[in-house]
């Protein structure tokens, strides 16, 4: 079985294999970059679940094979839970993960150490012939003041997972996907991606 993931970063899709792979099931995992190059559709939804489900319902109009959808972000409670579905223009359009970081540090640069609660959220959307199913995995944390490791991207460097000292970037790929927002939403999704094969 070969299913689309509807995302052109070749990061999320080495990530999805892993975790698929990991899963035991027997499911291969294609991007965009694999298939006819198509228009991505504009991320123009209120929440995370729209987008995925924009996302996935395009890639599945285009292949017409089932197809994974992802969105996610980051909330910051001090911020009303924004950058939100904005976390990857959160300095602009067109703006770069250093850019984000940078301007996210410093808008919670006199916030006391407590209160920068935020958490990571991703929804995750299928869409194949006969339905549609949406999921969200969710990791609580809160942020350091300045940006500590290397692995992972974005907004990592400051992210620390509840119950944990390091940051999301201080830990191994294995260590991330075991905790984070797109593990647990996929982890979620693995029963219906089982049923697919049915
Ligand atoms: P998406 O590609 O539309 O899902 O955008 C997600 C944006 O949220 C990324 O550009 C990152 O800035 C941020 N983000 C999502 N997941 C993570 C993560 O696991 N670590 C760090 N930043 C993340």
């Amino acid at each position: 079985m070969k299913i689309l993931l509807a995302t052109s970063s070749a990061h999320k899709i080495t990530e999805l294999r892993r975790i698929i792979d990991a899963s035991g099931v027997d499911i291969s995992v294609i991007g965009l970059a694999d298939i006819d190059p198509y228009p991505e559709p504009r991320e123009d939804g209120e929440t995370f679940e729209d987008n995925a489900l924009i996302k996935a319902r395009e890639g599945f109009a285009q292949s017409g094979m089932p197809t994974l959808g992802d969105d996610s972000g980051i909330e910051v409670d001090v911020l009303n839970r924004m950058p939100g579905v904005r976390s990857a223009r959160w300095a602009g359009l067109g703006a770069g993960d250093g850019e984000n970081l940078a301007l996210l540090i410093r808008q919670i640069d006199d916030v006391e150490p407590a209160a920068r609660t935020a958490r990571f959220v991703c929804a995750m959307a299928l869409v194949w012939a006969e339905g549609e199913q949406v999921v969200r995995g969710v990791v609580e944390g809160t942020l350091a003041s300045s940006p500590r490791g290397s692995s992972g991207f974005g907004y990592d460097p400051i992210f620390v997972p509840v119950g944990e000292t390091r940051t999301t970037a201080e830990m191994s790929a294995e260590e991330k996907d075991a905790l984070s927002h797109r593990g647990r939403a996929l982890r979620a999704m693995i029963p219906y991606l089982k049923a697919l094969k049915d």
